[in-house]
């Protein structure tokens, strides 16, 4: 119920003459609802907020803890190595121990009881809380506790959730306790207990997740010699989003690092034998472990579709939205969780950061009354510590033919990477030259790689990808760290927008100024 209060009154005096433990913990009614406590909804808060200064904002998310930075929790080493000893032994800083290192805006928030009588507005946070249905049609939902709130304008910004293995799956109990699943911090903190006790440990999926993870776990047990299997079904690292030759150029680089890496393999039993988990394997090995982790990809957190009668697609999954990221009257969807229909590039669903960040910002404009359709290209980046990183525009899937450009590295370029190189012969290189290598789609036999004419040096460069000679989609090949990362990113964008068509790449390839630092 609102408020009134006389103008005389201050915030202040109204807040002191409550008593709160009267009040309700779930408002009954808010103008703005987000479901979901992540950074989409996050954005989408900012966004009303600055379209509307008082909106009244209830965010309900089922998870312990006020949006903080996901992507942080497969690059934990590589945060919090600025704050380890000289040996890197013993973390020197006690912030390790709670969230502040991945917490975001920390401050905004409000107990959810006190939105209705805030004359100001704001953002009332309900935490540990799930929304188990969405009545569309009087605007209601219903949370886990039975509490029922109404509300004006609502936007479904639910992420996904790990799948699991097969195999997995349907394990016994004892191979079941030694299995994460990650996608939160408590997953994290879970982990990050087993592997103490653990010599080895077997990562389940060659995808960002897995390859993150592989890593970031080879370097936390480094003084233990943690040894860390990677199992997955594809020729190399990432091969969903890179051609070939940069998949195998990345599980080389792994291999080299320390990462036991298995491709082109399958679980087909699961154990425990010994007080290990065996894993049979389907290239005819049997490998021992203490721990394993699956990143097998995500599906989205669809299961409000039902009481909402909300259409979800066949291909992507996801809620189906339009440009606006509407999929009903007053209801919105944003972020991994979210269909939508890109102009530009067509129908797709994004599992990514940036994205559920700008169509977050899209949906809470449109919510308070802005009609503004998906035209921003989002990007999104990947860093594994010690073999790569590279940030991507638009549509990066392996099964489209793609056209790449790298740098040839400097004569006198003998940077800290060339230890884990896979293969150099600096004398061919020269300075003012690019070299370029064109993939086509990956089911066509009859591969064209007429221009794979030197050696293999993809050190910094820039990948295409083309849909019927368009570029829909680029890549920035360990380009970050060099000057104009942002403004390249912006030229991606442009020549997507712009329909580049049946161009010589390697001239397009010069408006990235590769060779800039
Ligand atoms: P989420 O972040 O998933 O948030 C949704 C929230 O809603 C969750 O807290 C969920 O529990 C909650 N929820 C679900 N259903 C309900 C319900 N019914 N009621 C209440 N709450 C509900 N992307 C990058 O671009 N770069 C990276 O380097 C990167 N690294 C990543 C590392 C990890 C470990 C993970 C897991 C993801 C990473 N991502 C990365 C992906 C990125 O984190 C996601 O794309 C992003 O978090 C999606 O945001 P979202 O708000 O759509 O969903
Ligand atoms: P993903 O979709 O990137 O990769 C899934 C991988 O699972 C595939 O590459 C494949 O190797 C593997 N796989 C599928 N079935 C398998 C099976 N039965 N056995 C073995 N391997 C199997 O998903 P992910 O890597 O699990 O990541 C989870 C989510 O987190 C995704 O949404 C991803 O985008 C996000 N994420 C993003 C980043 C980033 O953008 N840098 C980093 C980490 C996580």
């Amino acid at each position: 119920t609102e408020t009134n209060q006389s103008s005389s009154e201050t915030q202040e005096d109204v807040e002191e003459e409550i008593n709160w433990s009267q009040v309700a913990d779930v408002p009954s009614y808010v103008p703005y609802l987000l479901i979901g406590g992540g950074v989409a909804s996050l954005e989408a808060f900012k966004a009303i907020k600055t379209k509307e200064p008082n909106a009244k904002v209830l965010m309900v998310g089922d998870e312990d803890y006020i949006p903080y930075d996901r992507t942080s929790l497969s690059k934990e080493y590589l945060v919090k190595r600025f704050w380890m000893n000289e040996d890197n032994k013993e973390m020197e800083r006690k912030d390790t121990e709670n969230m502040d290192w991945i917490t975001m805006s920390k401050g905004l928030y409000m107990e959810a009881k006190k939105l209705p009588y805030s004359d100001r507005g704001g953002l009332g946070i309900l935490k540990g809380r799930k929304v188990l249905s969405l009545d569309v049609t009087n605007k209601t939902v219903t949370l886990d506790n039975g509490s029922t709130i109404r509300f004006d304008k609502c936007l479904i910004a639910t992420g996904g959730k790990p799948k699991n293995d097969t195999v997995l799956s349907v394990a016994e109990d004892e191979v079941k306790n030694r299995t994460t699943l990650f996608r939160n911090y408590d997953d994290l903190n879970r982990l990050n207990e087993s592997i103490k006790k653990c010599q080895s440990v077997a990562v389940i999926g060659g995808g960002f997740l897995g390859s993150e993870l592989s890593i970031d776990l080879l370097y936390k047990g480094v003084n233990t010699n943690l040894q860390v299997y990677q199992i997955f079904p594809e020729k190399g690292n990432m091969a969903k989003v890179l051609p070939d030759y940069l998949s195998e150029w990345i599980t080389n680089k792994m291999k080299r690092v320390g990462v036991d890496v298995i491709t082109e393999t399958r679980l087909e039993a699961a154990q425990f034998e010994d007080g290990k988990v065996s894993l049979k394997l389907s290239n005819g090995k049997v490998i021992t472990v203490d721990h394993v982790v699956v990143a097998v990809g995500i599906q989205p957190n669809t299961d409000l579709a039902d009481s909402a009668q909300l259409e979800l697609d066949d291909k992507y999954g996801g809620f189906r939205v339009n440009t606006e990221l509407q999929a009903r009257s007053d209801i919105w969807a944003a972020g991994d969780c979210a269909c939508f229909y890109d102009a530009k590039l067509g129908r797709r669903r994004v599992e990514h950061q940036d994205h559920a960040m700008i169509t977050g910002r899209l949906a809470g404009f449109n919510m308070a009354g802005e009609k503004n359709a998906y035209t921003h290209q989002s990007m999104f980046w990947s860093t594994i510590p010690g073999v790569n990183e590279y940030e991507a525009v638009g549509l990066s899937d392996s099964r489209l033919q793609t056209f790449s450009v790298f740098r040839k590295k400097y004569p006198s370029e003998d940077d800290s990477k060339k230890d884990v190189e896979p293969s150099e012969d600096s004398n061919k290189s020269t300075k003012d030259s690019l070299q370029s290598k064109q993939e086509s789609t990956k089911n066509n036999s009859d591969k064209d790689l007429s221009m794979c004419s030197l050696e293999d040096d993809y050190n910094y460069g820039i990948i295409f990808y083309l849909r019927n000679n368009e570029v829909v989609g680029i890549v920035l090949w360990n380009l970050l760290g060099y000057s104009s990362v942002s403004d390249r990113l912006n030229i991606a964008r442009q020549v997507i927008a712009s329909g580049v068509k049946d161009q010589d790449l390697t001239e397009v390839a010069k408006l990235f100024n590769i060779y800039a630092k």
